[in-house]
């Protein structure tokens, strides 16, 4: 049942000696089923609902989970944020923090944005400060060496305003090579500097310290600036934070400044979030989605998320605190791409993405009556009161957010799915991991798509596995849209996907827009108003071949 990419997955780094993936599942699920009984429940019957639904690889918890359960002190979250003040103090006790957290298997996202700039004073000491970038190094170096003795690679985010003094700085920290290797980075951008950009207008860089203006800039140079990093490197992301504050559920607890590292998880400083994904390929039958099934799976998925955070063993009290506060939990999706294969839909059309929407929508709104009920038994999220849903009408509501939609690097592998809502990479898989080892693994949905339809010749078979992609094939013009491999779709499609399940998820949602190597930055800018204009809380580019090394790499010799 499992694909030999998933199986050296599991043997490095998931299975404990001697066991199988049968055992861990049983493991995962008898270690969260253990809330129940501290809510009078019966742990057996929700241990076995657990259990089945990984067995049938129809639902995964995140990577900590799944490697964590069952240990003394198991930390079950993937995400976390941390703050970072304006003081040697909260700098370095962050990095002490965030150290710990990537010890026990989690990623950490941060904003830098409240530091003072480079070269504004230090009246401790007389001298100049050193700015949010010098110390984004100092955390870069501290998580290369964690990683060592760590269960997985610590991750992290790095957010800075866009109207702060240093932002040209930060934009371009990566242009030097192999610097900041442990750091996605990402640029809080904010409604007012879109309409700047939108009118032309100049816009003011302000010292958090004191809220003085140290220098205007020409809004659209800024962009510009952006625009050509993405299309160089693939960074800095872009973080919409007003869009993402419009989405807060708990307004009253703070604002939101960062994400967690692959930015689909924004949170409040101090809070976790446990994710875990649908692999919809599992609930295809008869030509459509099995709604039915897919909503017994919310239900019991939600179930097992809100248990993770009352048995989780959280890495720091103030973490354990405010993430208790808020209970969140993101389920999202994996597969979809191979759905639509399954359904014979171009990903690249209106089919598609309307059956993206109305995928999320019905996961969102059921999950939500879950964590509803949940609440109504075993009491609302303690911060309820003050959030968003009395005024909605919801009498009680267990988790403040319910729905994100992760990258699901790792578990969809183990799954045998394609990634969160990215189109296929490519038909076959050249993918360095673990180290730099190299495993290859033709798509066993392109396979069905084509056998069914006799269309899977040995020449074509022989084209898949060297190129990746039958573009260049005479397969009618229809199968090859069906086929169509990321970078051969065109990006507005990329975003129209990104734009219609964000519509419909409580937290962020993790995409990449592809885009060939030919791309323009005429190109970026483009996708970049799109995602903006469509409500997205973020969005990442990746040209092409425009960083050396590459995690995914199209076809086995090509
Ligand atoms: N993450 C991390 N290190 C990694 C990969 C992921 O810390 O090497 C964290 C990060 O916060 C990311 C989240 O886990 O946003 C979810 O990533 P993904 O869905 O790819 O994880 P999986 O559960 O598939 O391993």
């Amino acid at each position: 049942m499992f694909s030999s990419e998933a199986e050296a997955v599991l043997q490095a780094r998931y299975l404990k000696d001697g066991e199988t993936p049968a055992d861990m599942f049983r493991r995962v699920a008898g270690h969260v089923a253990q809330a129940e009984t501290r809510n009078g429940r019966d742990s057996f019957r929700a241990a076995d609902e657990y259990r089945r639904l990984m067995d049938d690889l129809v639902f995964l918890p995140n990577s900590p989970t799944l490697i964590n359960a069952g240990k003394a002190r198991a930390q079950l979250a993937a995400c976390f944020v941390l703050p970072v003040d304006d003081s040697l103090t909260s700098i370095f006790e962050t990095l002490k923090n965030a150290a710990l957290i990537h010890q026990s298997g989690g990623g950490t996202g941060f904003s830098f944005s409240r530091l003072r700039p480079a070269c504004d004073r230090v009246s401790t000491t007389g001298g100049e400060a050193s700015g949010p970038v010098s110390f984004m190094h100092i955390y870069d170096v501290a998580t290369q060496v964690v990683k060592q003795g760590a269960a997985r690679r610590g991750a992290n985010m790095a957010v800075l305003r866009v109207d702060h003094p240093d932002i040209e700085q930060f934009i371009t920290a990566k242009r030097s090579h192999d610097v900041l290797n442990n750091f996605n980075l990402s640029v809080a951008i904010t409604d007012d500097f879109m309409q700047a950009v939108a009118a032309g207008r100049p816009y003011a860089l302000v010292n958090p310290r004191n809220g003085g203006v140290v220098k205007t800039v020409a809004a659209r140079g800024l962009f510009s600036l952006l625009v050509r990093m993405a299309w160089e490197s693939g960074e800095p992301g872009l973080f919409f934070l007003d869009t993402v504050n419009r989405y807060n559920p708990t307004p009253g607890l703070g604002a939101f400044e960062a994400p967690n590292p692959c930015s689909e998880q924004p949170l409040l400083p101090y809070e976790s979030c446990v994710l875990g994904s649908i692999n919809l390929t599992r609930l295809v039958a008869g030509g459509d989605i099995d709604f039915g099934r897919l909503r017994q799976v919310v239900h019991t998925a939600v179930s097992f998320l809100d248990n993770v955070i009352d048995i989780n063993d959280y890495p720091l009290p103030a973490v354990a605190e405010a993430t208790r506060r808020t209970r969140k939990i993101g389920l999202g999706i994996m597969g979809l791409a191979e759905v639509f294969i399954m359904l014979d839909i171009p990903y690249a059309s209106e089919a598609a993405v309307k059956l993206t929407g109305r995928i999320l929508e019905f996961i969102t709104g059921e999950a939500r009556q879950a964590s509803a009920l949940l609440g109504a038994e075993r009491g609302s999220f303690p911060a309820f009161a003050a959030s968003v849903y009395p005024g909605r009408g919801f009498a009680a509501m267990r988790n403040a957010t319910v729905t994100t939609i992760a990258p699901t690097g790792t578990i969809s592998i183990i799954a045998g799915c394609s990634s969160g809502i990215e189109p296929l990479f490519a038909l076959a898989l050249s993918r360095r991991v673990l180290e730099g080892r190299v495993l290859t693994s033709v798509n066993r949905t392109v396979v069905d798509y084509l056998s069914q339809r006799n269309l899977y010749t040995e020449e074509i078979a022989e084209t898949i596995a060297t190129c990746g992609s039958v573009a260049d094939t005479a397969l009618p013009a229809r199968i090859k849209e069906v086929l169509a491999t990321a970078r051969e779709i065109a990006p507005y499609w990329h975003v129209a996907h990104l734009a219609a399940a964000q519509m419909f998820t409580d937290n962020g949602v993790s995409k990449t827009v592809n885009m060939p190597h030919e791309a323009s930055e005429a190109d970026v800018a483009a996708i970049f108003r799109q995602a903006y204009a469509g409500g997205c809380k973020g969005v990442t580019v990746y040209r092409d071949g425009s960083r050396a090394e590459q995690v995914l790499t199209g076809g086995t010799v090509c």
